[in-house]
């Protein structure tokens, strides 16, 4: 590799995928768009409708092109990308955009163009105005709404995408900015890494390129400004720094990080086959969320002993109407076979709150509650709607009948919310049983809570007398002990489930489930942080559930720790008195 001329020069932007990439700068432009507005006259109306079809037909032939092309790329990247071409591909149907385009051309008059601007920008506008908390989450479908609508107007107008095929072997990819479909189209082997002076750590394009293992600074301006095409350039996916024009020492430096990192790889995916076990033979069991079924390859080669947690929301998104019994117990016996004797918990929809599901806004109360995570959410709302939560049960005890399944309950705070679902269940045991000619367990499936309120951890001895198991569900439970909101700026700084306050409902809880000798897991992030997992073994958790990309390395951490550390770690973290004094015990360890 030869060292072009020119000064050093850094710049940061943000750490979207990990990994060094060197390699000479290569810029992929995108064509600017150019949209002419015309009103339309009676007679113009029809043909244009035609044109948005047809339009539309184009945009739906290249996603599904696209879609059949992630069958080359790596497993995780399709588990990331193909639930949005979805996304897309329905949005492309009868959906509210496409209904709100052909209102402005049928009445507004307004030709397809305009029409497909207008309204996706106030659809844009309006889920960013939605109330609630998760700004990542409304950023995100804006987005996604806003793409799609410049891939339909590029088919409108004939105008060219960009090509991502002719990229130099072994370039750094830089962009203004690109997007997941563009993501989609690189070809991992062939590039470095990618840097661009928009984008942040959320979205699905970051998703996408840490899924494709591609390093990635997104956000890093000035960058494509000062970098002559061809320029050598170090990124670093860790740190967020970005080296041009790099002199022998930096470009030593790197190269020697990038060779640790590959061996360190090599390493990572031995660990698949060797046992979670400390090094005194304590057993782990490590197990996978699944938040939608393209996960399944990815979670099938991670090494995880079945499912912890299915979160079942994603049956009812981007949909018009819940699923039926049929299409539920489908989908949940199709996850069921792909896990091969490995048992699924699959966790009834937890709904309401900063969880929006459009299918189901008829359901929730009239008036908007002033504190929506105080409100109805989870169990609460299911018991409100008993044949929502009917249908999802029956569907789940026929499904029961092809494997292991544990039923469980979000967001239970008191014991009723256990007893009255467990009557719920042993009636539809029955009525399926009288219905004859459909397939059941043997026995009903074990019904378990999550512990993700301070009230389930603190009654935790007498839920254990109601439920079968536990999940420790510690994204809600920090929130809820803490009274901090992690999606708003001021109180995020509060929100950390290392403060002493948490650690300790997490310890009671694990020590309750063991007196009352029923099963207790975590299945929060933190149990997706290697940093953290002597400690949560230390507070008497022996079960894991996260995502599938995070095993190899929390496995790789409960190899390398005992069981009497674990437990010395965690008494010192009990009697800390803030989550800075847990974070400067687990650096020092
Ligand atoms: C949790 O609250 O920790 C949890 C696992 O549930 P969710 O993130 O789906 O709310
Ligand atoms: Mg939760």
């Amino acid at each position: 590799m030869k060292l072009t001329k020119g000064k050093e020069q850094r710049f940061t932007g943000h750490p979207v995928s990990p990994g060094i990439g060197i390699g000479p700068v290569h810029e992929a432009t995108e064509p600017a768009l150019t949209i002419t507005a015309h009103a339309l006259d009676e007679p113009d109306i029809a043909p244009e409708l035609d044109r948005l079809d047809d339009a539309l037909a184009r945009s739906r032939h290249q996603l599904q092109k696209l879609k059949n092309r992630l069958a080359q790329l790596p497993e995780d990247s399709q588990a990331e990308i193909a639930p949005l071409m979805d996304v897309y591909l329905h949005m492309l149907g009868p959906s509210r955009l496409i209904r709100g385009v052909k209102s402005r051309i049928e009445t507004g008059r307004h030709c397809a163009e305009a029409a497909m601007q207008a309204e996706s920008e106030a659809q844009a506008e309006a889920i960013l105005a939605l109330p609630g908390p998760d700004r990542a989450g409304k950023q995100r479908r804006a987005d996604e709404v806003r793409e799609l609508a410049r891939r339909v107007l590029r088919n409108l107008t004939r105008q060219p995408f960009r090509s991502f095929t002719s990229l130099p072997q072994g370039a750094v990819l830089a962009a203004e900015s690109l997007r997941p479909a563009d993501a989609a189209l690189i070809q991992p082997a062939q590039i470095a890494g990618v840097i661009t002076a928009e984008g942040g750590i959320e979205g699905h394009t970051s998703v996408m390129l840490r899924a494709l293992g591609l390093p990635a600074v997104l956000g890093a301006e000035g960058v494509l400004e000062a970098a002559d095409p061809g320029a050598l350039v170090i990124l670093d996916g860790d740190s967020g720094e970005i080296i041009l024009n790099p002199s022998r020492a930096s470009l030593d430096a790197a190269r020697a990080r990038l060779a640790e990192q590959a061996k360190a790889k090599r390493a990572l995916s031995r660990l698949s086959r060797l046992p979670a076990e400390t090094r005194d033979g304590t057993h782990v069991e490590l197990q996978a969320n699944l938040e939608l079924p393209f996960e399944l390859p990815l979670i099938a080669r991670s090494g995880a002993h079945g499912i912890g947690l299915l979160r079942s929301e994603f049956m009812f998104m981007n949909r018009a109407e819940a699923p039926d019994e049929d299409t539920q117990t489908r989908i949940y016996r199709d996850i069921i076979d792909a896990m091969d004797g490995d048992p699924v918990t699959i966790r009834v929809l937890d709904w309401g709150s900063d969880k929006e599901v459009e299918a189901l806004s008829p359901y929730l109360p009239e008036t908007p509650e002033p504190n929506p995570a105080l409100g109805l959410r989870g169990i609460r709302l299911l018991l409100r709607h008993p044949p929502l939560l009917e249908t999802q049960l029956t569907a789940i005890l026929r499904a029961a009948a092809h494997g292991p399944v544990r039923i469980m309950l979000p967001m239970v705070s008191v014991a009723a919310e256990i007893t009255e679902t467990r009557e719920i269940l042993k009636k539809l045991w029955r009525r399926l049983k009288r219905r004859g000619g459909v397939a059941l367990p043997e026995a009903l499936p074990p019904l378990g809570v999550m512990v993700e309120t301070p009230a389930a951890a603190l009654a935790a001895p007498v839920l254990a007398r109601h439920a079968d198991f536990f999940a420790i569900g510690t994204n809600d439970l920090t929130m809820y002990t803490l009274a901090a909101d992690r999606g708003m700026p001021l109180s995020a700084q509060l929100y950390d489930p290392l403060e002493p306050a948490v650690l300790r409902l997490i310890h009671m809880t694990a020590t309750f489930a063991r007196a009352a000798g029923i099963p207790v897991s975590l299945c929060g992030e933190l149990a997706s942080r290697p940093q953290v997992s002597a400690l949560l073994l230390g507070l008497g958790v022996r079960q894991f559930s996260m995502h599938g990309n995070a095993i190899p390395r929390v496995k790789q951490a409960i190899r390398a720790t005992t069981l009497p550390s674990c437990v010395a770690l965690a008494e010192r973290a009990l009697g800390a008195e803030s989550a800075a004094q847990v974070r400067a015990l687990l650096e020092g360890e």
